[in-house]
C-alpha cells in the first residue's frame, strides 16, 4: 500500500492515531482557510471541498480491498480515522452514501464491470450517490415500496417516486428499490438498479426544511430507461442486497457523532457558564445542572455502546438490538441537548444563522431544528423500540 500519508502504514494503533491527528491539524486550517472556526466551514460548499481533499490525499477507500485501491484498514482503524476528524472539527461528507453504503455493496454484490466502472469514481470522489428507498407510500414498511422497473429488451422502464432523497439534487447516481416482480410476498420483487440521475425522465424536486435548508429531495421517474447491466445481483433478489447495505456503516456510525456531541455539551456548558438569569449564572442553576449531568453520563454510555458494537462488528457479528439501542440514546439525547441550548439562550433562541447578532452564529437554533429529523432517519424511535422490544426483551408482536 503505497497511496496516501505515511501514518496509514503505521503497524499500532496509537501512532496511526498520532500521525492522523497531526495530518488534520496541519491539513484542516489550510483547506479551510478563512472559514475555520465558522459555520462556513459546515456548508454545503466546504463540505465537498473537504472531501474532495481527503479523496486527492489517498484518504478514500479505507476499509476496501487492496485490490480494487482501497487501504484494507481493520474496523477499529476506520472508527479512529472518522472520530480524530470529528475531534478535529471537519465537517460531514457530503458523499457519504457512496463512501458508506454503495461502495461496501458493490464490493460485495457487484459484478466485475460493475466495480471497475463505479468504484474508481467513488474513491476519487468525482461521482456522488443518493440512496432511492423511501416512497410516499413505504418508509418504515419499506417493502411496501410502489416504483416498477419493468424489464423491456436491453433496459429497465423505471416509473414512479422517490422521497427524502438526501443529494440528490447533486448526486451523479442513485441505489435504487424497485419492483420488478410479483412474488410470493412484497419482499420477494424487489430489484437493486444503479441509476444514472442524468437519463431522461427523471425530475428532482428538493424539499425545504425547517432550518431553511432543502438537504432532501422528491424525485419521479416518468419512463426512464436504466440499462439492463445497471441491476445489482439478481433481478427480485434485491431485498437481501438492501439489508446488507444497512449494516456496512452501522459499526462506525455513531462514533464521529458521539465525538460532536461530546463538544456540543462542552459548548452548551460554557454557554450556560456565561448566561445570567435574575442574576445567577445559569450553569448554577439546579435543573440544568441536573440536565447536564444527566447528559454526560449518557455520552459516556453512548460511547461504550459504540466501543462494544465496534468489537463485535471486528468479530463480524452485526450491531442488532444494540444498534437499535445506540441510534435512540443517541438521537433522544441529541434532542435533548439542543432543547436545553434553546431554555439557555431564551428570547435569542428565534435568531437564525441568517441574523447577524444570532449567538454561535445561529448554529444553535440551526442545529436544534436539525435534531428533529434524527429520530425519524435511520429508522424512527418508534420502529426501534418495536425491535427492542421484540427481539431484545422478547415481547409479543
Ligand atoms: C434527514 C433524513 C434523511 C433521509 N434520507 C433518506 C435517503 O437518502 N433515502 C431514502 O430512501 N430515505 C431517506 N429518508 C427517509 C427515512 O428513511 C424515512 O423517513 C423513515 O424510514 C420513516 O419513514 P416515513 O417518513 O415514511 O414514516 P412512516 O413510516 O410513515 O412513519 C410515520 C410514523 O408512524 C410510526 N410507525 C410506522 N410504522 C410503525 C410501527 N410498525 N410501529 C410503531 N410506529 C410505527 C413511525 O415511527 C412514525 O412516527 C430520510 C429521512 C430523514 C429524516
Amino acid at each position: 500500500m503505497t497511496r496516501g500519508p505515511g501514518f496509514l502504514r503505521e503497524t499500532g494503533d496509537e501512532a496511526f492515531r498520532a500521525g492522523l491527528r497531526d495530518w488534520l491539524a496541519a491539513a484542516l486550517p489550510v483547506a479551510a482557510g478563512d472559514r475555520l472556526g465558522t459555520a462556513d466551514l459546515h456548508g454545503l460548499a466546504f463540505r465537498r471541498e473537504w472531501e474532495d481533499h481527503l479523496c486527492r490525499s489517498g484518504l478514500s477507500g479505507l476499509g476496501w480491498p487492496e485490490a480494487l485501491g482501497g487501504h484494507a484498514l481493520s474496523l477499529t482503524r476506520q472508527a479512529i480515522f472518522h472520530e480524530e476528524c470529528a475531534r478535529a472539527g471537519t465537517p460531514l461528507p457530503v458523499n457519504m452514501i457512496g463512501h458508506g453504503i454503495v461502495a461496501p455493496t458493490l464490493i460485495d454484490y457487484g459484478s466485475a464491470d460493475q466495480k471497475q466502472r463505479y468504484l474508481p469514481r467513488i474513491l476519487s470522489n468525482s461521482e456522488i450517490w443518493c440512496q432511492g428507498y423511501s416512497e410516499p407510500g413505504a418508509g418504515s414498511d419499506l417493502a411496501a415500496l410502489a416504483t416498477r422497473a419493468e424489464r423491456r429488451d436491453d433496459v429497465y422502464v423505471l416509473n414512479g417516486q422517490k422521497i427524502w432523497t438526501s443529494f440528490a439534487d447533486i448526486a451523479d447516481r442513485c441505489l435504487l428499490l424497485a419492483r420488478t416482480g410479483g412474488g410470493e410476498s412484497p419482499r420477494a420483487g424487489i430489484s437493486v438498479l444503479l441509476v444514472d440521475m442524468r437519463l431522461p425522465g427523471i425530475t428532482v424536486r428538493p424539499i425545504r426544511q425547517i432550518t431553511g435548508e432543502a438537504d432532501y429531495n422528491e424525485v419521479f421517474f416518468d419512463d426512464v430507461e436504466v440499462p439492463a447491466d445497471c441491476l445489482l445481483g439478481e433481478e427480485n433478489g434485491g431485498w437481501r442486497i438492501a439489508m446488507a447495505a444497512a449494516n456496512y456503516e452501522r459499526s462506525t456510525y455513531f462514533v464521529p457523532r458521539i465525538v460532536r456531541m461530546q463538544a456540543e455539551l462542552d459548548a452548551l456548558v460554557l454557554l450556560a457558564a456565561g448566561t445570567f438569569r435574575h442574576g445567577q449564572r445559569l450553569i448554577d442553576d439546579p435543573a440544568v445542572r441536573s440536565t447536564v449531568t444527566d447528559l454526560s453520563l449518557n455520552v459516556q454510555a453512548l460511547r461504550l455502546y459504540a466501543d462494544r458494537i465496534l468489537e463485535m462488528a471486528e468479530q463480524g457479528v452485526p450491531p442488532g438490538v444494540d444498534g437499535s439501542s445506540v441510534k435512540l440514546l443517541w438521537s433522544e439525547n441529541h434532542q435533548r441537548l439542543l432543547d436545553l441550548a434553546m431554555d439557555i439562550l431564551g428570547p435569542d433562541v428565534v435568531l437564525g444563522p441568517q441574523e447577524r447578532s444570532a449567538p454561535a452564529e445561529g448554529r444553535w437554533n440551526r442545529d436544534y431544528l436539525w435534531t428533529r429529523a434524527e429520530t425519524i432517519l435511520a429508522g424512527t424511535s418508534e420502529i426501534h423500540r418495536n425491535i427492542i422490544a421484540e427481539r431484545g426483551l422478547g415481547l409479543p408482536r
